[in-house]
C-alpha cells in the first residue's frame, strides 16, 4: 500500500538522519513507514503511491487555507518574480507589522525572523535583556522550539530547577529554568514567592497544542498575568501555534490577557519560514540597533515567505473566517466523539477555532500528567486505521491536529466513515 514510501524511506535512511529532517515526521510513535508526499490541494495530500489522504496536520499547523491556495501562490510567485531576497528593507514587513500590531492590541512592535524556535529564543533574550534577570519559567508539556535551555523537564523536585531533555545541552544552560505543571496555579505562585526576584519571564504556550490539545483554566492564565505583574517579570505567550489558528487576535483575544511579549510563526508564513515576536514598544526597543540586545538574521522578513503570509493572513482575518472555521472543528470532533461511542471506546475531543485534540480517555486533560495516560496502543491502532482509509492524523498521540477553511462537508464525512470503522480496530482485539 506504501511501496513507493517506503523505498524512499530507505533511501532517506541512508542519508538523512532517521530518513526525516524532523523527528516527529518518522512515524515513531505509532510505526510504520511516513507516508511521503508529493503534493496537496485544499484540505487533501497525495502521496507517492498515489493515494489521497484528507490531512489533519496541515504542515503541523501553517495551512489554514488548506494546501496550494491559488491567491498565497499567485503571491509568492509575484514575489519571486522580483527577487528572492535583498537583505534590505522591503515595504512587504512594514506592511507584515502593520497587518500584526492591528490584529494583536499587544504588539506595539514586532520584528520579524525565520522560525518560531527564533521567535522565542529571541523574545526570552529580550525579557533577559530587559529585566536583568535570569530566570524562566516553563511548563511541562509546552514546546517552544529547540533552543538549547528550552529542551528541559522539571527537576527532581516542584521547585528545583530544571534537567536537559536532550543530549548536547549542557546542564548549566539550564540551570535557569524553572519547569511547573500546566494549570497549576499553586506552583505559581511557590515559584514567585521563592524567586520572584530573580523570575524575567513566564513563557506558555496559551493553548498547549504540543501535548496534544491542552486548555488552560482561567484561573491558571489570569493568576500568571498577575503574578508576572506583581513580581516585574514579563509574560510571554508563545503563540507560534494559536496566533491566527484559534481567533484572529490569537489565544490573547479569546481569554482577554495582554501579554508583554508575543511569539508568532506558523500560520503568519502560510507555509513559509516566517516567525515573528514583538510586544510593549519599551521592551523591544532594547532590541538592536536600537538597544543592547543582539538580534539577527540573512533571510529575516525574506520578501518571498512575507508575500505567503500577508495572502494568508488577509483572508484568515476577513469577517466570518474563524465563525466557519470553528464550526467545522467542533463538528469533526462531535462525529469523531460520537463514533468512538458507538464504538464503545473511550475517548474526549476538544477544540478551539482551527485546532482541535482527541484523546483516548474519557476527560480531555488538563496537564501532562493526565495526557500521558491517554491510551497510546488504542491511538496507534485508530491512526493506522486511518490512514489506510485516506485519513491523515498527526503520527503521534501527543500532538494537536488542524483544521483548514477547505475542509467541509465532503471531508468530514469520509472522516466519519473511516472513524467508524478504524474505532472498532482501536478497541482491540
Ligand atoms: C511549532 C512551535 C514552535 C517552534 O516553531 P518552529 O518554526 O518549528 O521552530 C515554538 N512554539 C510553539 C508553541 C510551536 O507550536
Amino acid at each position: 500500500m506504501y511501496e513507493r514510501s517506503r523505498e524512499l524511506f530507505e533511501q532517506s535512511r541512508q542519508l538523512i538522519p532517521g530518513g526525516v529532517n524532523s523527528p516527529v515526521r518518522a512515524f515513531g510513535a505509532v510505526g510504520g513507514v511516513p507516508v511521503f508526499i508529493r503534493e496537496g490541494r485544499g484540505a487533501r495530500v497525495v502521496d507517492v503511491d498515489g493515494r489521497e489522504y484528507v490531512d489533519y496536520v496541515g504542515s503541523w499547523g501553517p495551512l489554514i487555507l488548506g494546501h496550494a491556495h491559488p491567491e498565497v501562490l499567485a503571491a509568492v510567485s509575484d514575489a519571486a518574480s522580483r527577487g528572492l531576497s535583498f537583505g534590505a528593507p522591503t515595504e512587504l514587513e512594514l506592511r507584515m507589522a502593520q497587518l500584526l500590531t492591528r490584529s494583536l492590541p499587544s504588539l506595539e512592535q514586532v520584528r520579524l525572523v525565520s522560525s518560531g524556535t527564533e521567535a522565542v529564543m529571541s523574545a526570552l533574550r529580550l525579557a533577559r535583556g530587559f529585566t536583568g534577570r535570569s530566570v524562566i519559567v516553563k511548563f511541562e508539556g509546552c514546546y517552544h522550539g529547540h533552543s538549547d535551555f528550552l529542551l528541559v523537564k522539571a527537576g527532581s523536585g516542584a521547585l528545583t530547577f530544571g534537567n536537559p531533555t536532550s543530549a548536547g545541552v549542557p546542564a548549566e544552560l539550564t540551570v535557569h529554568t524553572l519547569v511547573l505543571d500546566y494549570n497549576d496555579p499553586q506552583q505559581v505562585d511557590d515559584a514567585f514567592r521563592r524567586y520572584g526576584d530573580d523570575i524575567a519571564a513566564v513563557v506558555l504556550e496559551p493553548v498547549a497544542g504540543n501535548m496534544n490539545f491542552v486548555r488552560p483554566s482561567a484561573e491558571f492564565i489570569q493568576g500568571l498575568r498577575a503574578a508576572c505583574t506583581k513580581h516585574g517579570a514579563l509574560l510571554i505567550f508563545d503563540e507560534v501555534m494559536t496566533g491566527f489558528r484559534v481567533g484572529p487576535q490569537g489565544a490573547q483575544g479569546i481569554f482577554g490577557v495582554r501579554p508583554d511579549l508575543t511569539t508568532l510563526g506558523k500560520v503568519i508564513g502560510g507555509g513559509m519560514p516566517v516567525g515573528a515576536f514583538g510586544g510593549r514598544r519599551e521592551i523591544m526597543e532594547k532590541l538592536a540597533p536600537m538597544g543592547p540586545v543582539y538580534q539577527a538574521g540573512t533571510l529575516s522578513g525574506n520578501p518571498v515567505a512575507v508575500s505567503a503570509g500577508l495572502a494568508t493572513l488577509e483572508r484568515v482575518l476577513q469577517p466570518g473566517f474563524f465563525d466557519r472555521l470553528g464550526e467545522t472543528t467542533a463538528a469533526l470532533v462531535a462525529g469523531l466523539c460520537r463514533a468512538a461511542s458507538e464504538a464503545g471506546v473511550a475517548f474526549s475531543g476538544a477544540s478551539l477555532g482551527g485546532m482541535f485534540g482527541v484523546f483516548f480517555r474519557a476527560q480531555p486533560p488538563r496537564s501532562f500528567a493526565e495526557v500521558m495516560q491517554c491510551d497510546r496502543e488504542a491511538f496507534r491502532r485508530f491512526f493506522h486505521g486511518m490512514l489506510e482509509r485516506g485519513i491523515y492524523f498527526a503520527p503521534s498521540a501527543y500532538e494537536a491536529g488542524f483544521v483548514s477553511s477547505a475542509h467541509g462537508e465532503p471531508e468530514l464525512a469520509a472522516t466519519f466513515a473511516a472513524a467508524r470503522e478504524s474505532f472498532a480496530l482501536a478497541r482491540g482485539p
